[in-house]
């Protein structure tokens, strides 16, 4: 049974700020969902509103069998990490640690004692537990927060943000740090992040929201491979899924896919779905690794599904390279911009850049939903 159910929960500030629109999901006894999106997308309102912070306008939030709408935060016995750590700076570590077991109450000092040891050692901040936070790296701040996390037998993990104070580093070892509280307590978890690598990493599957809404919700597999529409396609997938204009056309009882870039065989799988919008305007969306560059020069071009061109520049980036495509029949127009990996050699010559059409994704130009998933 899923132990959080949340069925068309909705939030509004104002009757123009509505920050969640309606949103049904579940989370099952062990799962782990990242919730992931632009900002003001309605991820933090979300959790607030399972933890109880908000209280929902409409809706109905599910702890297992009971209804938790009108049960107080305290009572709801939910762990919550936040983005800040909320650690209280007159406090020592310990006490930070201890603090929501001596709110509850009902444990012993001994037991106060040896939960509060056994949780800051598994995340090393043990031989800081005299020390009040401003003694503290951001770090190591987040480490208390994750430790009185890990101290109380909560039901239910939120997270909201926990990593965005930490440098790049110090976020690959608190992600194993998350990644450890939750194997020890498996508990169900919702994890707010507008990183969609982070997700991708922590999420055993992942809410997509924007506006208030959830966009689609599943695996990070399924999330990359089947979009449902083009806000997720281009979200989750670093380097992002290439995007071009294009159209459908119909030649000889075969459908092709018409762009400035290149014209290309649609593969006969996808007719069922694609039968009827011969002439429609789409947007063609090919994620970086469907596209094959050539190993070496000389490059023969035998694949009818190819973009050819003269690769002009490539700007090195965090998340991929990025290679930009000129026509052959001169540099000044760009025919296409690549989020791919390519070595620098390839400056200056023509290349053929093979496309997998098996996975290509076509959103309908207007609503820009997919076509052929969803
Ligand atoms: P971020 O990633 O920037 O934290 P978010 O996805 O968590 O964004 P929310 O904080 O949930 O977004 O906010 C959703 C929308 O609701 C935003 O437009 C925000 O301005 C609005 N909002 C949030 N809290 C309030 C409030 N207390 N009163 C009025 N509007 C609010």
């Amino acid at each position: 049974m899923a132990l959080i159910q949340v069925r068309d929960l909705r939030k509004e500030f104002s009757a123009e700020k509505i920050a969640v629109n309606n949103v049904s999901f579940e989370v099952k006894e062990g799962e782990f969902l990242a919730m992931v999106g632009p900002s003001g997308c309605g991820k933090t309102t979300t959790l607030r509103l399972l933890a109880g912070l908000e209280a929902a306008t409409s809706g109905e939030i599910r702890f297992g069998d009971k209804v938790v709408n009108e049960i107080r935060p305290r009572d709801r016995n939910v762990a919550m990490v936040f983005q800040d750590y909320a650690v209280f700076p007159h406090l020592t570590v310990y006490e930070n640690i201890a603090y929501g077991l001596r709110a509850r109450g009902g444990y012993s000092r001994q037991e106060i004692d040896s939960r509060v040891t056994k949780a800051a050692q598994m995340f090393r901040i043990d031989p800081l537990l005299k020390r009040k936070p401003r003694q503290l790296s951001g770090g190591e701040r987040q480490r208390v927060a994750l430790a009185r996390a890990m101290v109380r037998d909560a039901d239910i993990i939120l997270f909201d943000e926990p990593l965005s104070n930490l440098d790049a580093q110090l976020r690959h070892q608190a992600r194993e740090d998350i990644m450890l509280l939750h194997q020890q307590r498996p508990k169900p978890t919702v994890y707010v992040t507008h990183d969609q690598s982070e997700a991708m990493a922590l999420g055993d599957r992942i809410a997509v929201m924007r506006g208030g809404k959830l966009e689609q919700i599943g695996t990070g597999q399924d999330l990359y491979s089947k979009p449902v529409n083009q806000f997720v396609a281009f979200f989750i997938g670093a380097p992002s899924i290439n995007l071009f204009d294009g159209r459908i056309s119909a030649e000889d009882g075969s459908l092709y896919i018409e762009t400035a870039a290149f014209k290309a065989l649609i593969p006969a799988q996808f007719n069922d779905k694609l039968g009827g919008h011969a002439g429609l305007a789409v947007k063609v969306g090919i994620r970086p690794e469907d596209m094959h560059v050539p190993k070496q020069a000389p490059f023969a071009v035998t694949d009818d599904n190819t973009i050819r061109g003269i690769l002009n520049e490539i700007e090195p980036s965090a998340t991929g390279s990025i290679a930009y495509l000129s026509s052959l029949e001169g540099d000044s127009e760009y025919v296409a911009t690549f989020r791919i990996r390519l070595p620098a050699s390839y400056i200056g010559k023509e290349i053929p850049l093979g496309i997998n059409m098996e996975k290509i994704h076509l959103f309908d130009a207007a609503s820009e939903h997919s076509l052929l998933y969803g």
